[in-house]
């Protein structure tokens, strides 16, 4: 078969397309130019030869090196015929993708593709594969040894995302299994011995960086509105200093908008200021103005989440503004709930959003912190997995067959407390086995929806029929708000507008009017404008909904008939009843799992209102070190003793089921060997 091997030099000298084939595809000439350009380019001979000689090669290089775009390439020259990429974001998955076949001139889908979530662009011709780290997982589940990949590149692994963990776990184990595969790990952070140790004899290669001079700038007073003091940042770069974007940092969507509002109010007093928000969620045909150039004598102002600190790259920026915070997810184990907090980045963090500005010329951080407030940073955040909800992860490497969870090989190991409190979760909604721990029926049913495990309950107990309504509530979850609240005087009129769609029965039966009305006048603008609708999110939660319809109609029938409120919040109930809490006679609310003290947050209908019991969607921190409830609804009590039973039921049924079964084994001597040894 050598004949069909690509000739030595097809990776040093870009070879013409050849003559008969439909199928290879052919450099972009344009492109080719800018490729050569980054800082990987020179290495390419080197990285191939790395990965020739090692199963497991540590790349690392700075942000906008060019390690996602290049090196897939350079490994389909040097043989590789399929490659998979992970991301760990969607919206980064599907840029990069994008890129590549652009670079690659290949359609998207054809020799480059994507798979995210919902979304797959790809074909049997697909040889560079850009996925969520998340979809390389659900593969793993139906392909356990990945069998169709040639090379894994696991980027972004400085990280440390909890499924970057799962996978460099996986991969290692894959690995005594399969001599022929390579692995790839990515880093944009120099510190690569946690990789190079937990993969022994791996390569390891540095990618110098070419990184401008910065010049770094500390606000001089400590200022009380970040969005205040980012948008007088913007204004005063716009005014007075040369060409080049500006990149600023938002702790979320919410800020995002409000400070994007805002700008387009004053467009007046900021001529030639183009706005364009970039936030996990953006939907696709929004993504356009990140990375379009604008045209000449305009500015470009890119209002980011965290997402644009290293995973992806936005050329023409020469101004970032950092305000030194970020959302992160917080989980408590003792609480046995996972929050979003907003957190004072590391250091580590600052210099990464700092180096965004230096990549193609000198640049400028305004940092809206003082320089002392930067010392006192701790120098990196911990990864994910020390903070993360387990209960997902425990539930895909069960599912993925690693029976032992205690004993997989983490590359950080998470505290024991939370695998043990991950477990219990499970065990409580019903997904493991109380006695065994081993996966239940209805914990398989659960791992086949890529979903948080509470959402996968949630569906799996309405399996029979589910109702358009439950999708869209459980849709509605994925979003913070489907409302906008201005600030100054329009809020007062928004307020006033939400009236109409307010229940008594809280947040989400609220969210749920919004969205039937919504749905009635099919989304007009000028309806939705009025009643201060959020456009964006409530596509959003519609494009979920689509996506959730798709993943129930292979398992069940999608009914349209409207649901009663009680049924909804009853099977709302099934994964959240330990999200629930009590009133005190001072005003509190009492958790149910924990028994913490917590307010309603002042964004629900129901504050203020006394409602005795109520379930909620997430808790919050504040700065006081109060935490608020959100998405709050007021249940009856009788609900919540019917979830926890229905569920303890479930548990009961299971057990005997397992023991008939083992019964019927025993006599019929039908288990095989191996399982028996397992259980041994
Ligand atoms: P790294 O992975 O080292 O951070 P990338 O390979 O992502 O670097 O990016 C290398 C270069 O490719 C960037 O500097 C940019 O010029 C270009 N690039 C990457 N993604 C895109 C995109 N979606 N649109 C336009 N250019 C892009
Ligand atoms: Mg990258």
């Amino acid at each position: 078969n050598g004949a069909r091997q690509p000739p030595r030099d097809a990776k040093t000298t870009p070879s013409p397309p050849p003559p008969n084939s439909a199928k290879k595809s052919h450099d972009d000439p344009a492109l080719l130019k800018v490729r050569q350009a980054l800082p990987v380019w020179p290495f390419r001979s080197e990285i191939v030869a790395a990965v020739r000689g090692h199963a497991v090669t540590v790349i690392v290089g700075e942000t906008g090196s060019g390690k996602t775009t290049q090196i897939p390439q350079f490994l389909l020259g040097a043989g590789i015929k399929t490659v998979a990429v992970t991301q760990p974001r969607r919206i980064s998955a599907i840029s990069l993708a994008q890129r590549v076949a652009q670079e690659m001139s290949t359609k998207l889908g054809d020799r480059v593709g994507y798979s995210v979530r919902f979304d797959d662009m790809t074909s049997p011709n697909t040889a560079i594969k850009f996925v969520t780290d998340g979809m390389l997982l659900r593969e793993l589940l139906v392909d356990p040894l990945l069998g169709r990949y040639d090379a894994i590149v696991l980027d972004e692994a400085h990280e440390r995302s909890v499924r970057t963990d799962v996978l460099l776990g996986m991969v290692k184990q894959i690995l005594k299994q399969r001599t022929d595969l390579k692995v790839i790990v990515m880093s944009a952070t120099l510190e690569a011995g946690l990789f190079t140790n937990f993969f022994q004899g791996a390569g390891l290669l540095h990618i110098p960086g070419r990184l401008h001079e910065i010049r770094v700038f500390h606000t001089l007073a400590p200022h009380t509105d970040y969005v205040d003091a980012s948008l007088r940042t913007i204004y005063d770069i716009h005014h007075h200093q040369p060409p080049g974007d500006i990149l600023a940092f938002y702790n979320g969507q919410e800020d995002i908008e409000a400070a994007a509002a805002l700008l387009n109010e004053h467009s007046d007093a900021l001529p030639n200021l183009v706005v364009a928000p970039l936030y996990a969620n953006l939907p696709m045909q929004h993504q356009r103005a990140v990375f379009d150039p604008v045209p000449a004598g305009h500015r470009k102002v890119v209002l980011a989440t965290n997402i644009a600190e290293t995973s992806v790259t936005i050329t023409g920026v020469r101004y970032v503004i950092d305000h030194g915070l970020a959302k992160i997810k917080y989980f408590q184990p003792k609480v046995g709930l996972e929050s979003l907090v907003v957190a004072p980045i590391s250091q580590s963090s600052a210099m990464q959003r700092a180096g965004r500005a230096g990549r193609e010329a000198p640049g400028c951080v305004y940092r809206l912190y003082q320089e002392a407030d930067f010392l006192g940073l701790v120098s990196n955040t911990p990864a994910e997995i020390a903070r993360a909800n387990l209960a997902t992860v425990v539930l895909q490497l069960k599912a993925a067959g690693v029976d032992d969870v205690l004993q997989f090989e983490f590359i950080e190991r998470p505290a024991h407390e939370g695998l043990v409190a991950a477990h219990q979760q499970l065990v409580l909604l019903g997904a493991l086995d109380r006695q065994t721990r081993a996966l239940t029926t209805t914990g398989r049913d659960m791992a086949r929806y890529p979903l948080d495990p509470t959402i996968a309950r949630i569906l799996v107990a309405s399996e029979d029929v589910v109702s358009v309504d439950l999708l869209s509530l459980l849709a509605l979850l994925s979003q913070e708000t489907v409302f906008y609240t201005p600030t100054g005087d329009a809020r007062d009129e928004a307020l006033e507008k939400r009236r109409k769609f307010i229940s008594s029965d809280g947040d989400l039966i609220t969210w749920l009017n919004a969205l039937r009305a919504y749905e009635e006048v099919q989304g007009d603008d000028k309806w939705s404008h009025e009643h201060y609708i959020n456009m964006r999110n409530m596509r959003m939660v519609l494009n979920v909904r689509n996506q959730l319809r798709e993943q129930v109609a292979s398992q069940t029938t999608v009914s349209r008939r409207a649901a009663p409120v009680e049924q909804l919040l009853q099977c709302f109930l099934r994964g959240y009843f330990s999200s629930v809490a009590f009133l005190q006679p001072d005003g509190r609310y009492l958790t149910a799992a924990g028994r913490h003290a917590v307010y309603i947050h002042p964004s629900s209908v129901l504050f203020g209102k006394r409602v005795p019991v109520v379930a909620f969607v997430d808790l919050v921190g504040s700065e006081s070190g109060r935490w608020f409830i959100r998405g709050v609804s007021r249940v009856d009590p009788a609900w919540v003793a019917g979830a926890a039973q229905a569920v303890v039921q479930e548990a009961k049924d299971e057990a005997a089921k397992v023991r008939k079964q083992k019964a019927r084994e025993g006599v019929e001597g039908g288990a095989s060997p191996a399982k028996r040894v397992k259980v041994e």
